[in-house]
């Protein structure tokens, strides 16, 4: 199997200035209930553009098993 890489992020130091959501060019990351950033990984295609924008550096891309 291959491997892909999916967004994920880190709730608890995530402060909801929605730049991740922004970056996103198929809309696979929203805010939530203005608390923190949550990733539909079903729809994730793992380009990175969240991760870069994160000015936290709390989303990261991670290695899945495809
Ligand atoms: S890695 Fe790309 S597709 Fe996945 S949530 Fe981040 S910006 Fe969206
Ligand atoms: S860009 Fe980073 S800090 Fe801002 S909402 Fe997204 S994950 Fe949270």
């Amino acid at each position: 199997m291959a491997a892909k890489r999916k967004a994920e992020v880190d709730q608890k130091s995530c402060v909801a200035c929605g730049a991740c959501a922004k970056a996103c060019p198929i809309g696979a990351v929203a805010v939530w209930k203005g608390m923190w950033a949550k990733v539909d990984t079903g729809r994730c295609v793992g380009c990175g553009r969240c991760e870069k924008a994160c000015p936290a550096s709390v989303i990261r891309m991670k290695e899945v098993e495809a």
